[in-house]
């Protein structure tokens, strides 16, 4: 059997994969990069709707979540948000600044990202085999044996940028966990996260595809902790849209802890409740004798008005109705209409996986691993999540330049 021997073998032929290979062969590397997949980067393709929110002006710590937030910051400043910039632009991507410092290129096209890398990749001579699903790491006293489907390949270092279990239909699943966990790695409890949530609203099915905007808070175990305003969908299951997905983090990791989750819709963010109150009352008093669900036509979208009413305990006539009391109790709904958190989606939903590989095995200078000696680990595999907004491909980049480097000069250190 023909084995193929390389410097620096890359498992996973992803965001922080491809990354990793161009950053070792630029190091002077021979790389060897195998994907499980018919392609490398189906994950990139989808992100940003397409888009590739690639990055995010803003990155700090605070923008990740896991058992060690801080282990981001070395690698975060070693590959930070302006080298990712000129990464890119030096490949010809050019790039644009959107709201919340969300960077995007400017052709609006997550394949020309894709392209760049995979052409850079090819100029350096980086041996990409799709198709080549790795199923064991063996160490050995010269390097490590990589098993996969044909000849296994032999390297001197591997960076394992394998991912986590988001969206199995681009590529996830628990390889990668399995591959770690096995060369003596302990995991971090992992649940979805950046996914929508299950609510017990009862109007659900009848609200589905309605669009709000509005403040959304979340309540955990009675403390009102965040808010997000923004574009809400009803779905049948509940609620989606970016303030939830960016609120699912938190509301995910309470839920998958045991406390209880709540979330207050605020209808009316730029309005006092007593101003509403006002309003209504007025608006009550106006209509008369005309039912109550006519009576808050333009109100707010028509599709909410029952279900608020109802929420309120409100029927019948607008005049029976125009006492300040029962118009503070309908403002009140549309400030804070309280619903309780009962679930996620499930991985199929979830753009990312949280949890992951324990940082405390991965040492941050350069994320080899304190277990294996040789083996180092990139991206979502780790037990880092991002907010959304890009900081999610910005750890992919920067833990896969920071991974591919390092394995490349521990090689030519040992000798
Ligand atoms: C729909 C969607 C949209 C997103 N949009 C954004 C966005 O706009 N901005 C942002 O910052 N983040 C976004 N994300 C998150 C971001 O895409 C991921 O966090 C990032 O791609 C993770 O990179 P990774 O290299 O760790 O893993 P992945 O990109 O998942 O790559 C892992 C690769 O390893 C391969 N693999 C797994 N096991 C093996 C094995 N045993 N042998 C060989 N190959 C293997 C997989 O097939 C896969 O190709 C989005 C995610 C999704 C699902």
């Amino acid at each position: 059997m023909s084995r193929e021997t390389h410097t620096v073998a890359v498992v996973g032929g992803g965001a922080s994969g491809l990354m990793a290979a161009i950053a070792a062969a630029r190091a002077g590397a021979s790389v060897c990069l195998l994907e499980r997949q018919n392609r490398v980067g189906r994950k990139v393709l989808a992100t940003g709707n397409g888009r590739c929110n690639l990055s995010n002006t803003t990155v700090t710590e605070k923008n990740y979540h896991g058992k060690n937030p801080g282990f981001v910051n070395t690698v975060l400043q070693r590959f930070c948000v302006q080298d990712t910039l000129a990464f890119f632009n030096n490949l010809g991507i050019l790039t644009t600044v959107e709201d919340d410092g969300e960077v995007y290129p400017l052709c609006a096209q997550a394949s020309a990202v894709l392209d760049a890398l995979r052409f850079e990749g090819q100029r350096l001579g980086v041996q990409t085999v799709v198709g080549a699903e790795v199923n064991r790491i063996v160490p050995g006293t010269q390097g490590f044996t990589l098993v996969h489907e044909g000849p296994p390949t032999e390297a001197s270092a591997v960076v394992l940028a394998a991912g986590g279990k988001a969206m199995p239909q681009l590529g996830g699943g628990e390889s990668g966990i399995r591959l770690a966990t096995s060369l003596g790695h302990r995991l971090v409890p992992v649940y979805a996260g950046l996914v929508p949530l299950k609510t017990d609203c009862p109007y659900n099915r009848q609200l589905k595809g309605t669009k709000v905007n509005a403040l959304v808070t979340l309540d955990i175990a009675g403390s009102s902790t965040l808010s997000q305003r923004g574009e809400v969908l009803f779905a049948e299951y509940g609620l989606s849209g970016p303030p939830l997905i960016q609120l699912s983090m938190s509301a995910a990791e309470a839920l998958h802890y045991g406390s209880k989750v709540r979330l207050m819709l605020d209808l009316f963010p730029e309005w006092d409740p007593q101003t509403l109150t006002d309003h209504l009352q007025s608006r009550f008093e106006k209509a008369g004798d005309t039912p109550l669900e006519q009576a808050l036509i333009g109100f707010c979208n028509k599709r909410l008005i029952l279900p608020l009413l109802a929420t309120a305990g409100l029927s019948g006539t607008a005049s029976a109705f125009s006492s300040i009391a029962f118009a503070s109790r309908l403002a009140a709904v549309c400030k804070a209409w309280a619903m309780t958190i009962t679930g996620s989606l499930s991985y199929n939903e979830a753009h990312v996986m949280c949890g992951g590989i324990d940082c405390a095995d991965v040492d941050p200078e350069t994320l080899q691993s304190r277990q294996v000696e040789g083996l180092y680990l990139t991206g979502e595999l780790l037990d880092v999540t991002g907010d959304c907004g890009g900081y999610n491909l910005q750890w992919a980049w920067s833990s896969g330049h920071v991974a591919g480097v390092q394995a490349a000069q521990s090689v030519f250190k040992r000798g």
